[in-house]
Parts: structure tokens; sequence; C-alpha cells
């Protein structure tokens, strides 16, 4: 990797801009030291002072300028003073005979220097935004890698299986271009690598240009768009003008919904101008050059539906590869590549890891295998134990322990009647995944957590599981009510969680019967980055007040099933409430050994379906 920030020639001649500019102005600020370098500097006199001196006939001459009179006293030394309005002075001077000589104002330092100054000044900014400058804010800042050393290929990259397939051709498109427009075919110009975030997207397009052998030019959305207009644009035209002459290459934006947003959404405010600029430049630079030239884009985001139709069509980015999450297999291939470096112990079985990290992408799984390889280390093993694992994956999920946090016995007590009430419903429920663990040791901001473990990949959810996830989500506040007979803060994250949830199954899945199978979400929100949980504009008062309602009455249900379903079973939720207060850590096995089913869990209804738990 190496910076490409301009060259030495450049750079030269910028500095000695600079430095003609500084030296102007040290001149002029030093000009009257230097002056007393070489003589005698005058003495600076009041006006007044002035004024007695000439009538004590002392005064030779004098020079009178604009603003200051300067002369010689009669014993031949220098002074000066700042000239007022003064009428009297003529007839004064005259009248002791004084030489009086008049000097008009120096243009060179009236005028011509600032003007100069000024012009300079704008020249340097204009440079500095349009093609250099010692700020060098038009250069684009691509980081450059030559393909050969970026030392990646697809050998690295697990679980993208279709998306290599789909950059493969890239490669040989970029390897051997005579071959694929011999019938007159047109090169691909860009591809849009769309996925959630570290799913491998900015590796896949690293690889492409590591499996081609040619340059690599990576710079972020992010990065084009500063705070003068214009400028984001003239980086534009530098990235591709830097990449021409390396071509062929690849050029690599990420986050390229940072300045490809759709143009005119947020008109009026400069920084959009500034975006809708860049994205018009780099539009023009996608249609400039010829498919001959070998430069090949490919653009990464979390967010396609927010890009300019003009970025997608033919053309342009008009290929998209979808990265996605990756499956079992996909993410037991991560594991592969990210532990060849890694001693693991015998206990370790990659395949049981991939199973218990479903969601997990691939930058997640790398930073479990590397929190595991840190514990171990830590603790002076020789080998990262399945144990290691285990404990990493835990702090991924649910942040680091924090047992510093100390609880009185009754904010302890609250905790854990909280979790047992969410583990118990988890437990008792049968469309929930099981509970791996359940601990009232705080970790990150959570004073405690119930660990669920899905079993496996799930890509669907029925209103069912839907409904039961609630349950769970609630069953902390439930069982606090139950315990305590009053509630406390600490449902707050669960709320929220099951309010938003709730509102989704309204507004986007059409689970609600009052609402019925309409979209009512705003298109904002993202597919890959979860709701916003905004309504769609066009949505009228009346049916936004009705959403609220359908909302409030499927979280109310969901909190009344938890209360009935846990005071059913109430001598499971005391027990495990004290096997918590006493160990503090209560695996699903021993939660298993405590809940009587199905003796004592007394059928819970859900007040939309007619199905029992039993
Ligand atoms: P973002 O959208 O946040 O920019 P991204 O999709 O570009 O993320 P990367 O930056 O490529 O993700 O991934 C981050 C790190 O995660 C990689 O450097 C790599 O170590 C690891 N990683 C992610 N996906 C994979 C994969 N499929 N195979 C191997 N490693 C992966």
């Amino acid at each position: 990797m190496n910076d490409t920030k301009g060259t030495t020639k450049e750079r030269k001649i910028k500095f000695s801009y600079w430095h003609v500019l500084l030296l102007i102005l040290a001149l002029s600020v030093l000009r009257p030291l230097i002056g007393s370098f070489f003589g005698a500097a005058p003495a600076d006199l009041s006006y007044s002072e002035f004024t007695t001196a000439v009538q004590g006939n002392r005064v030779r001459d004098v020079v009178i300028s604009a603003d200051r009179i300067e002369g010689t006293f009669r014993d031949d030394l220098a002074f000066r003073t700042v000239r007022v309005d003064d009428p009297s002075l003529l007839p004064l001077l005259k009248e002791y005979s004084v030489n009086v000589r008049g000097r008009l104002a120096n243009p060179l330092l009236g005028w011509i220097l600032p003007v100069l100054v000024m012009v300079g000044f704008s020249f340097m900014i204009m440079r500095r935004t349009r093609g250099g400058g010692i700020f060098s804010f038009s250069k684009s800042k691509a980081r450059v890698s030559e393909g050969e050393q970026s030392g990646v290929t697809f050998q690295d990259i697990g679980g993208a299986g279709e998306a290599v397939t789909d950059l493969q051709e890239i490669t040989e498109f970029l390897k051997n271009p005579e071959h694929f427009q011999r019938l007159g075919g047109k090169m691909p110009k860009g591809v849009l690598l769309v996925g959630p975030p570290g799913t491998g997207k900015t590796l896949l397009a690293k690889a492409t240009a590591g499996e081609a052998g040619v340059p690599f030019f990576s710079l972020s959305g992010a990065e084009f768009v500063e705070m003068f207009v214009g400028v984001g644009a003239s980086r534009v035209r530098d990235l591709f003008q830097q990449a021409k002459k390396k071509a062929p290459a690849i050029i690599f934006i990420d986050e390229i919904d940072a300045i490809g947003g759709r143009r005119g959404s947020a008109a009026g405010f400069s920084t959009n101008d500034e975006r809708e600029q860049t994205l018009n430049q780099l539009l023009a630079e996608m249609d400039g050059f010829q498919p001959t030239t070998g430069l090949m884009m490919i653009a990464a985001t979390n967010r396609p539906e927010v890009l300019d139709a003009a970025l997608l069509r033919p053309g342009r980015f008009d290929r998209r590869v979808v990265v996605g999450l990756p499956d079992l297999t996909g993410r037991q291939e991560i594991l592969q590549i990210h532990t060849k470096a890694i001693t693991l112990a015998p206990d370790v079985v990659l395949e049981n890891l991939a199973k218990i990290t479903p969601g997990f992408s691939g930058a997640d799984v790398a930073n479990v295998i590397n929190e595991a390889a840190l514990l171990a280390s830590r603790d002076g093993k020789d080998a990262v134990a399945a144990s290691d694992f285990d404990a990493a994956i835990e702090r991924v999920v649910a942040g680091s322990e924090r047992r510093t946090r100390a609880m009185n016995p009754r904010e302890k007590h609250v905790v854990a009647a909280h979790e047992a009430g969410h583990a118990l419903a988890a437990v008792l429920l049968p469309n929930v995944d099981p509970v791996h663990k359940v601990s009232i040791i705080p970790r990150g901001n959570a004073l405690g957590y119930t660990w669920q473990r899905p079993v496996e990949d799930r890509y669907l959810m029925g209103q069912e599981e839907l409904q039961d996830r609630l349950v769970v989500l609630l069953g902390g506040r439930a069982a606090e009510k139950l315990v305590f007979a009053e509630v406390s803060t600490g449902a707050a994250d669960d709320l929220a969680r099951a309010t938003d949830l709730a509102r989704r199954m309204v507004t986007e899945y059409g689970m609600s019967e009052e609402i019925g199978p309409i979209r009512l979400a705003a298109d904002t929100q993202t597919q890959y980055l979860g709701a916003t949980g905004h309504l769609d504009a066009s949505v009228s008062v009346t049916t936004a007040a009705r959403v609220d309602d359908e909302t409030a009455r499927i979280v109310h249900d969901a909190l009344d099933r938890a209360l009935e379903m846990l005071g059913h079973n109430r001598i499971s939720l005391d027990a495990l409430t004290q096997l918590l207060c006493d160990q503090e850590t209560v695996s699903g096995a021993e939660i298993a050994k405590i809940v009587k089913r199905p003796a004592e869990s007394a059928p819970v209804r859900s007040k939309n379906k007619a199905a029992a738990i039993g």
C-alpha cells in the first residue's frame, strides 16, 4: 500500500508559491526592523512633542505623507510622528523656516501589494480546490495497492461462492478483454456489491484485483465529500486520472451511498449540493471511459435502496452482486480460513462453532476467533480451547463482563427475577431458541442477560414465532411484576425491542387483522441495517393512530401471556431466581432440571391465535 498524493515535482512548485508569499509577508512585517538594522532608528515622537520641537526651532526639514510626518532635527537626528488634521501646521513650519516636502503614498505598499497578496491567495485556493495546493483538498485520497502485492485472493474468502463466481468473470474481463470483445460485446463498467456490514465486500473487491493482478484504487464514499462545494467532484476527476494512468485497474468505492444517494432529496443544503456535484462527476467519468481502457469500477453499499437510479442504469453499476450473511458451510469455511494461523486445542470442532453462530457475519466470525485467541493467551494456555471460543462468542454477543459494577442485594434480586422471567418463558415456549445460559453478571450495558442460542439458520419467521419471541422479551417485566408487585427501569431495552417488533408486524409483515396485508412502513427502512420505524408519509393520521393501537395491543397481549405463564410456573420462577442469586450464572441444562414440564406449566393462550402452549 502506498499513498498517492501528488508527485514530488508538484510539491516543490506548491512550496515555492508559499515561500514567496511568506517572504513578502515577513518582509513587510520586518521592514522597520531591517531599516533600523542598517541605520539609526528614527525617534518616535508624539504630535505635540513634534510641534514643541518646531516651536523650539530644532527641526530642519520634514517630509509629509498621507499618514505620517518624517523629518530631521537640526542636529541631524531623524524623527517621525503621525500626521493629524491640523490646519495650523503649515503656517507654523513656514514661521520657523522648516524645509517642507510632500510625498505621495507608495502605490506598491498602498494598494498594489495587498491586491497582489489577495490575488495570490485566491489563486492558491482555486488550485487547492481544483488540482493541487498545499492542502491537496482536491487530490483523491485513494489508497493504491498493486494487484500483485495485495496478497488477497478468492481463496481468502469463505462462504461467498456465488459472489466469487460473479467476480471471477470480472477478473477474466480484466485479464483478457479482447477475448470478450471479439464478437462486439462490451465489457461491463461497474459492479455493485450489496449486503450487510462485515460480509466481506471490501475483501471481495481486493481479491478481484489480486486475482486479476491489477492495481486496486480504494476510497470510501465519505472521503470524497468535504466542506467545500466542488472538492468531491475534483477528487473523483483526480481518482480517475490516476487510475487511467495505471489501467488496467480496479477502482473501489466503499459506502457509495455517501455520495450516490438519490439526488434532490434534501434540496437547499450546501452539503447536498456538494454530494450531487460529486455524484454527477462520477456519472460523467463513468460515461467518459471507454470499456477498452481496462478500468473496472466496484462499489459497495449496505443501503442499495437509497442509491440514485442513474447509478444503476446500464453502462454504470449495472451488475449487482449480493453478498449475504454466510450460511452454516460458509461460516465453517470462514472459520477454517481465519484459524489457519491459530493453534487450536483438540476439543475445538469448527463445525460446532459454525452451528452456534447463525446470523454472524464474516467479520463477526473473524472477531470471535481473535477474541478467543486473546483470551487463551491471557490465561497462559498453549492452544485455544472450545471454552475460549464459548467465552469469545459470549463477549461478542453480549459485551465484556463488568464484574466491577457492584449491585446491592435488592438490585441483584430484581435482576435475577427479571432474567429468570426471560429464561423461563424461553424454556416453556416451543417456538423460540433454546436457552444456553442465563447470568446476572453485568455485561456491556446490561445488568444481566439471557443467552438463547439458535439451533439452525433461519430465513423465515412465522407469526406464532414472533408472538412467542415477544413473550420472551416481556418475560423479564412480567417476572418483576409477579415477584415484587412493581416494575423497574431494567426492562427499557426489552420494551423498545418488543415495540419495534410489534410495529413491524403491523406495518411490514401484514400480521394485524385490524390493519390487514398493507405495507405502511416508509421506504427508508433499510434492507440490511434494520428498521427506522417510520411510517410512510402517505399514511393518514387515522391509519397511523390505528397502527399505534394495534402495536400496543400486540405488546399488551404478549405481556398478558407472559404474566399468565410465569404465574402458573411461579415455583420454577422463584427457584431459578434463587439459584441465580446464589451462583450468578445458570446453564440451560440446570434450568431444564428446575422447570417441571409439563405438569406445572399450564396452557397459555395467545389472544391472536387458538394454539395452546404447554
Ligand atoms: P462494511 O460493509 O462494513 O464495509 P464489508 O462487507 O466490506 O463491511 P469487510 O471489510 O470486507 O466487510 O470485512 C471485514 C473483515 O471481516 C475482513 O477483513 C475479513 O477479515 C473478515 N471477513 C468478512 N467476510 C469474510 C469472508 N466471507 N471470508 C473471510 N473473511 C471475511
